[in-house]
């Protein structure tokens, strides 16, 4: 008889199973241990079981798990205020993940333009290889068929240009537009740097058109790059921008961040949620920033990214039949492979080292942001022993 899969088959997922982590470290039913870069797709931005995280969680878990946003939570103000005062934001609104944060962020924007008295300012243009969220909306905004097709129609209000195609972006400008929304570095899409000039031109755009700026930081935010979101590379400030992932460092936890002005039409009831800014959520997202804001923190993550990303190139130079190109900044690093990625990413898993696949034939290493330099330096060893495997794979193969 057929084994029964009582789980939904979205998922390829690779015959692996963990039971506990430590640091970068997780570790496999069978003991076997290995190097995650992959921080389950830059989430646990301080590794496995962080002491701080642990304890944190423990404590909340012992005074109330769960309130409703019918009462006030003092951990949301507690980190709103932390947020706000260390971006652009005047306001948060608090979620479980990434596509709950756009949900929020596209409906802060339509808001915005109808309580301006623009209703049919109601459109959001988007970029080719962006990735918002799996929800109805999410996926339109993103735009990518493989995640649209047999899923009815197309939710309306959502147009994309090519990627850093500027004339494309201004014929698609017109009296509906609402806002553009833009990954400073796409993830997904394959480690694409948003150029600052470009981010620049969105910017002065936005103000000519009165349209709002949308960041979406669910996977370059928190530190990732470096800084503790990406934008302050760039001096341009969103309006409302998307953060999830790395900010619960493995516990669900998304957040929207708006400017008083962009938030001005979410008025009470226009919108919630149950789980939203729990205590549980607030405590580990409050711990990460603990962490994430102690002084030297970010030097840190700009260090080891320097060692990193030097010795990769090295790896590339040697290996040019493998690796095409390093890109990406901080620790949101991106390998182009020469061969299909797959072949290169199964290697690296053989060298029991986890990263992740993107589009544009990359592979993704987001490492946890406290992976030290001898980690990373571990992390190179097992990479250029993966790139090893595929060449004599491919000699052997064309001999
Ligand atoms: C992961 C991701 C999302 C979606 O987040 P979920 O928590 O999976 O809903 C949205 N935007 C970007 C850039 C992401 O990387």
């Amino acid at each position: 008889m057929a084994e029964a899969k009582p789980l939904y088959d979205t998922y390829m997922r690779a015959p692996l199973r963990f039971e506990r982590g430590e640091g970068v470290w997780l570790i496999a039913e069978d003991g076997r241990r290995y190097l995650d870069f992959a921080a389950g797709v830059a989430v646990n931005s301080l590794g496995h079981a962080h002491p701080h995280l642990v304890q944190a969680l423990k404590d909340q878990a012992e005074k109330v798990w769960h309130l409703s946003n019918l009462y006030e939570v003092p951990g949301q103000e507690t980190l709103a205020t932390r947020l706000t005062q260390a971006t652009f934001a005047d306001k948060v609104f608090f979620t479980n993940s990434g596509a709950e944060a756009l949900e929020c962020a596209i409906k802060t924007a339509r808001r915005y333009q109808f309580s301006k008295g623009h209703p049919e300012k109601f459109h959001i243009i988007t970029f080719e290889g962006a990735f918002h969220g799996r929800t109805l909306a999410t996926i339109a905004a993103g735009g990518q068929e493989k995640y649209l097709e047999g899923f009815g129609p197309k939710a309306p209000g959502f147009y994309q240009v090519p990627f850093g195609d500027m004339p494309a972006l201004k014929d698609a400008i017109n009296d509906e537009t609402a806002a553009i929304l833009i990954e400073p570095i796409q993830g997904e899409g394959g480690i694409r740097v948003v150029p600052k000039e470009f981010l620049e031109e969105l910017r002065a755009l936005c103000d000519e058109y009165g349209l709002l700026l949308i960041f979406d930081e669910v996977q370059c935010g928190i530190g990732r790059t470096g800084k503790l979101f990406a934008y302050e590379w760039s001096g341009i400030a969103p309006d409302i921008m998307a953060v999830a992932k790395g900010i619960g460092g493995g516990f669900p936890l998304g957040a929207c961040l708006a400017t008083a002005d962009a938030a001005s039409g979410m008025i009470a009831g226009t919108h919630g949620s149950t789980y939203g800014g729990n205590p549980l959520a607030m405590a580990v997202g409050n711990a990460v920033l603990d962490v994430v804001m102690e002084d030297g923190f970010l030097d840190h993550v700009r260090n080891v990214s320097l060692v990193f990303r030097q010795g990769l190139a090295s790896i590339a130079d040697r290996f040019p039949d493998v690796i095409e190109s390093v890109r990406g900044d901080g620790l949101m690093l991106g390998l182009k492979a020469k061969v299909p990625s797959a072949e290169l990413l199964q290697a690296i898993r053989a060298e029991h080292m986890l990263a992740v696949p993107a589009g544009e034939n990359v592979i993704r290493l987001l490492p946890p942001l406290t992976v030290t330099a001898e980690e990373a330096r571990e992390g190179m060893a097992r990479l250029e022993r993966a790139a090893e495997r595929v060449r004599a794979e491919n000699l052997k193969a064309s001999a």
